[in-house]
């Protein structure tokens, strides 16, 4: 994607996360890499819902911006992704009220509940607490690369995919997920034999 249509996507999608009640307030980060390997991202501190696509921040891929702009404190974890996922071109990052709400307490968001959980999503692995920004999270984070959606305990929630709307819905889809773990808690999740059913030919 070319540097002007990143921005107008960046900032839809952040207005459907914000409308959606995704993330809230100025929490969270989306990134988007572009056709001349640097990225967008969104700017510290901003409030999701409010952005305008001359906010964005481009920058390259050791986190420098470009121009002006101050990016999210959270951009190397975004990097790390993209540098481990070469067909990743779309990062999500956000507070959900119910992935967060398992994430304090510690719990993985399951999601072999429902089979749209388990196409969508997977496996969903948790990385354990670390200093939002800091390096040891980046770390954490780039260990589970090869998951295109986790929860961080105490934190939120992080989803990848191959474009924005893919990172979007899978983000949607967790947060569903997550609510319905709380709503019915304690069932059990789909049989494993089901489970490979599913994953060998949806319908
Ligand atoms: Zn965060």
């Amino acid at each position: 994607m070319n540097d002007p249509d990143g921005r107008r996507e960046l900032v839809r999608v952040c207005r459907m996360l914000y409308e959606r009640g995704l993330t809230v307030s100025a929490g969270g980060n989306m990134s988007l890499r572009l056709n001349d390997g640097t990225f967008l991202i969104t700017p510290s501190g901003k409030n999701k819902g409010l952005l305008t696509e001359k906010e964005i921040v481009r920058i390259d891929k050791d986190g420098t911006p470009f121009g002006g702009g101050t990016p999210s404190i959270e951009r190397f974890l975004h990097l790390a992704l993209y540098d481990s996922n070469p067909s990743v071109n779309a990062v999500v990052h956000c507070h959900p009220l119910y992935c967060t709400a398992l994430a304090v307490r510690e719990e993985k968001v399951d999601c072999s509940l429902t089979p749209e959980g388990i196409i969508l999503l997977g496996e969903v692995p948790m990385v354990e607490y670390h200093t939002p920004g800091s390096a040891e999270l980046v770390e954490a984070v780039r260990e589970r690369h090869s998951h295109m959606a986790m929860t961080m305990a105490r934190h939120g929630a992080l989803t990848q995919g191959r474009d924005l709307i893919e990172a979007y819905n899978r983000m949607e889809e967790l947060e569903f997920q997550a609510h319905l773990q709380i709503l019915t808690r304690g069932a059990e999740g789909l049989p494993g034999a089901e489970i490979s059913k599913i994953r060998g030919g949806a319908p």
